[in-house]
């Protein structure tokens, strides 16, 4: 089945090993994220969750101060 990755637009082939295949198929979902993309998104995610940390570190920090 071709399908194209909706962050990068590039087109790959899946089979139905591929864990979003079945539903694909079934048209309950049209939405299809590639696997570097995906990687991404989660590195993304877990880089955002380090900032908001190091935010709140920064600023307990700075209450402990006072
Ligand atoms: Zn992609």
């Amino acid at each position: 089945m071709k399908v194209q990755c909706m962050t990068c637009k590039k087109h790959s082939e899946i089979d139905s090993k591929h864990p979003q295949y079945q539903k694909l198929k079934r048209g309950e979902s049209k939405i299809f994220v590639c696997s570097s993309c995906n990687k991404n998104i989660q590195g993304q995610a877990s880089a955002d969750t380090n900032i908001n940390v190091n935010d709140l570190d920064q600023h307990d920090a700075i209450l402990r101060r006072k």
